[in-house]
């Protein structure tokens, strides 16, 4: 059984004593900035000169350094620059002005995990990595919830990170929700095996299968994007509030007889295979060196696919139909349709 963590487990004020850095001011960085500083920690946030962050960051009364800077004055430094950049701000400006003992803490354990970075020994080495998107870290906890949290030590320098790694936990909300003990090779294995075959790559391809088989067999473009993305959203919160079984019973016996006898037909038993080769891929390095050089050529591949897959019908269907109807509202007001 996992160990896990809540509220009860953490003493906020070992976060709260300290000078804390938060590197990136994106989808994480500022959720994890604004929910550090309204749990009481002296929080200020490193960035290049002239990135549209700093506007964002300044607006909301948080102090914006140059990472160099901000590093320099912290005794925590959280590295919430995307993951394929994270190692040259580490190299050039982090490592170079890291104050003796400071600590170091991810949101996710690629770069630890695939030796892109390798921090010296005396520093602790944390993760706090919500399982959830940073927009929606932080709309939960000014709510007064939080997003489930996995925490991890790699490296433990001062003999109490643990005890830093779920304060943190702590104040961005992760322990209202609850947090679990894993380790950053778990973590980063089964972030990015979750994220390729089920949650992004997987349902993205289901989706769009789903779409061109009812279009290709002449039926509306409108409606097939109802029966294959729309409503998928409503299936998958039943998921999560009571498993496969609670979206089974609440679904009519037609849909759930059809589920049992046809979703083997459509995921068959080569789709696991698949998932094998996939696992292996990030298990063995060559899915992390793939991203990192098409990343370091510019994301040839990455934009290509990127455009490739804004182009695809179901996008232009889903953008003319969201804009009749009424009940959908974006929250997330630093997101334009198309623009991904
Ligand atoms: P993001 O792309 O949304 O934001 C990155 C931020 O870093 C931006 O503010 C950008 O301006 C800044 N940045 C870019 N280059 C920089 C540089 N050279 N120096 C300083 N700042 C720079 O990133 P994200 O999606 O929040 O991802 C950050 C980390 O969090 C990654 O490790 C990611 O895997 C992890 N994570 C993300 C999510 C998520 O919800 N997006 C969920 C869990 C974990
Ligand atoms: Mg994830
Ligand atoms: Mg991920
Ligand atoms: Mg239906
Ligand atoms: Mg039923």
């Amino acid at each position: 059984m996992a160990e896990l963590f809540y509220d009860d487990d953490a003493d906020l004020s070992i976060i709260a004593q300290r000078k804390v850095a938060v590197i990136g001011y994106g989808s994480q960085g500022h959720a994890h900035a604004l929910n550090l500083r309204d749990s009481g920690a002296d929080v200020r946030v490193g960035l290049r000169a002239g990135s549209a962050s700093v506007a964002k960051a300044e607006d909301e009364g948080l102090r914006v350094l140059s990472v160099a800077d901000a590093v320099k004055e912290a005794d925590v430094v959280v590295i919430l620059a995307p993951d394929q950049v994270q190692r040259h701000v580490y190299r050039d400006e982090i490592a170079p002005n890291l104050q003796p003992g400071a600590a170091l803490v991810f949101g996710h354990g690629f770069n630890i995990r695939f030796g892109y970075i390798q921090p010296e020994a005396g520093h602790d080495v944390l993760m706090v990595a919500p399982k959830g998107p940073g927009h929606i870290v932080r709309r939960e906890y000014v709510d007064g919830r939080g997003v489930p949290v996995i925490v991890a030590v790699e490296q433990d320098a001062s003999g109490d990170a643990w005890g830093l790694a779920l304060s943190y936990a702590k104040a961005i909300g992760g322990l209202r929700a609850g947090g679990i003990k894993t380790t950053f090779t778990e973590e980063t294995e089964t972030d990015l095996f979750g994220e390729q075959a089920v949650l992004c790559g997987g349902a993205s391809q289901l989706v769009q299968y789903g779409f061109e088989t009812l279009t290709e067999a002449g039926y509306q473009p409108e409606v097939a994007y109802f029966e294959v993305l729309h409503e998928l959203k409503l299936i998958v919160d039943l998921m999560v509030e009571g498993g496969i079984a609670k979206q089974r019973w609440s679904v009519s016996d037609t849909a759930e007889y059809g589920d049992y006898v046809s979703g083997p037909r459509v995921i068959d038993p080569h789709v696991k295979e698949n998932m094998k080769a996939v696992l292996a891929d990030i298990q063995n390095g060559s899915f992390a060196e793939r991203f990192i050089a098409d990343q370091d050529a510019g994301a040839p591949e990455f934009t290509a696919l990127r455009t490739k897959g804004e182009a695809h019908p179901i996008e232009t269907t889903g953008r003319e139909l969201r804009k009749m109807f009424s009940w959908i509202k974006p929250a997330d007001s630093d997101y334009t349709e198309g623009s991904a």
